[in-house]
């Protein structure tokens, strides 16, 4: 099982907002860019979150109905 990437990364740049690992001395992620790019690379990072927790609560609402389904077959036996 693969440690997930979100752990090693464990200093967030007040720059760009993003995670990058503590023993880099700078962010490797906006580092040399422009306050453009920098801007840039913010709104794709938050347009990603964004995506990322609409599935999450897609997840939560099939976990939702397996257990609901599961309640309901087992009051049947
Ligand atoms: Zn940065």
């Amino acid at each position: 099982m693969r440690v997930p990437v979100k752990i090693a990364f464990s200093r967030k740049c007040k720059r760009c907002g993003l995670r990058y690992p503590e023993k880099a001395s700078v962010c490797p992620h906006c580092d040399g860019l422009t306050d453009d790019q920098v801007r840039r690379i913010r709104l794709r990072h938050q347009s990603s979150l964004a995506g990322h927790s609409s599935t999450g609560r897609l997840f939560m609402y099939i976990a939702g109905l397996i257990i609901v389904v599961m309640v309901i077959l087992m009051l049947k036996n």
